[in-house]
């Protein structure tokens, strides 16, 4: 074999094999954003989506993964359609099939970057057949933290967080000892409404909601952080991965979302860590940790930003963040209710079947009438079915208010 042959086997041997769910989503197109700057570095082993089958027949194409995977048979067919002939990458589809590509044997890490409930399972089985996982999918943790947690250790994986605020507060423990921690501190953008006076709330619209100040993200969590439900999946996101108590973990609203979150320890000190708001940071942290890679991220101009702000965040005008608290301090299969409840009123919201205050009321309709079970992961599962069932019923029968 000729020298450049056998570099170029050394080449593959040293990539980092990875797999990515949701490719086609938000996190997804950043993560292949950044793995396409570092040819050479990351391999994809598999990608997969839900419908987009046009992006992810490109991203096929540009990244060559050894395996596909889409919601189900008629996506599978058509995405086989659009690739070209020669193409070796291998087309599945359903829960099989998004399987399959969370324990592809190659893969050291999956990027866990679908959206919702929908991608509790694949990580799950991720993390059992001992991938570590870029998570930025929270609602994972949030239905089922204490399971995740476990089976992760267990499986010795590593967790290593994706969403910017755990990435910021898993980088402000590094180098400190646990037993000097006193808290957490959560920012938050407070997102488009934060200055919006109370009484005109129950007039956004959904595309007014879809506009987010600094994050471009999907649709779901983008109206998550108007309502500021986001805030309140990341505040059980916090507690499970760093094995936090609730009182530990205060969210402070800081509209320029320069500050990424902070960590406070027993001698004052207040540790932060800063960056743009852009999610190729945190993603690419996720993807080369302990080692950063040379990104070319633009620095926050400090000097035109002027002033950073802060302050705390208005219960009352966005309930959802102390409906979430309420459901965290619940326990057991309430999270998982929780995170349900607020998909479909979202959903509900941007079919413009229900108004933007009324997806706190939904959620908080469904809570009560469930029946708290103790956590385990059938039981999250049948929460998670009983509580889409129940919001869509309590949404019909026009039970959440006008
Ligand atoms: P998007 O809506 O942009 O993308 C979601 C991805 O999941 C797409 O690939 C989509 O496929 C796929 N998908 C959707 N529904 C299903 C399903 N039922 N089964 C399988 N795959 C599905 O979401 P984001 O990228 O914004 O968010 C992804 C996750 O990351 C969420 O949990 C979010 O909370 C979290 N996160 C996102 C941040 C961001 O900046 N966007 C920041 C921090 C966390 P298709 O395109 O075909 O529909
Ligand atoms: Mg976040």
């Amino acid at each position: 074999m000729s020298n450049k042959a056998w570099q170029g086997v050394a080449g593959f041997l040293f990539m980092k094999p990875v797999s990515i769910l949701g490719s086609t989503g938000s996190i997804g197109r950043n993560t292949l954003a950044v793995i396409g700057k570092f040819p050479g570095r990351f391999r994809v082993c598999a990608l997969t989506a839900k419908s987009n089958i046009q992006l992810l027949a490109e991203q096929i194409r540009l990244f060559k993964p050894d395996l596909a995977a889409v919601y189900d048979r008629p996506a599978a067919r058509a995405l086989t359609g659009l690739l070209p002939s020669g193409t070796k990458t291998e087309v599945v589809y359903g829960e099989s099939g998004y399987a399959e590509a969370a324990t592809h044997r190659e893969a050291e890490t999956v990027v866990s970057a679908m959206v919702g409930a929908a991608g509790l399972k694949p990580t799950l089985a991720a993390i059992d057949s001992g991938k570590d996982i870029a998570l930025a999918n929270k609602e994972t943790l949030v239905m089922a933290g204490p399971i995740v947690m476990e089976r992760a250790e267990a499986r010795g994986v590593r967790i290593l967080p994706v969403d910017s605020e755990h990435s910021a507060i898993f980088q402000c423990l590094r180098g400190n000892r646990r037993s000097d921690l006193q808290k957490v501190l959560l920012t938050a953008s407070g997102g488009p409404f934060v200055d919006l006076p109370a009484a005109a709330m129950a007039d956004i619209r959904p595309e007014d909601a879809l506009k987010h100040p600094n994050w471009a993200m999907g649709r779901k969590i983008t109206i998550d952080s108007a309502t500021l439900m986001n805030k309140g999946l990341e505040v059980i996101e916090a507690l499970h991965l760093f094995s936090l108590d609730l009182e530990q973990i205060e969210v402070v609203v800081h509209p320029q979302s320069i500050i990424h979150s902070m960590v406070a320890y027993r001698d004052g000190s207040v540790l932060a860590q800063l960056g743009v708001p852009d999610m190729k940071g945190a993603i690419a942290y996720a993807l080369s940790f302990p080692e950063r890679m040379p990104l070319d991220q633009p620095l926050p101009d400090f000097y035109e930003l002027g002033a950073l702000t802060f302050h705390a965040p208005d219960m009352e005008k966005f309930p959802c963040l102390d409906i979430a608290f309420r459901a965290c301090r619940a326990g057991g299969t309430m999270p998982a209710v929780l995170n349900a409840a607020n998909e479909t009123a979202v959903h509900a919201f941007l079919s413009r079947r229900i108004s933007f205050v009324q997806i706190p009321a939904v959620i908080q309709e469904t809570m009560a009438r469930h029946e708290l079970k103790p956590l385990d992961i059938e039981e999250v599962l049948r929460s998670d079915q009983w509580a889409r069932d129940t919001a869509r019923d309590i949404i019909a029968r026009g039970d959440a208010g006008s």
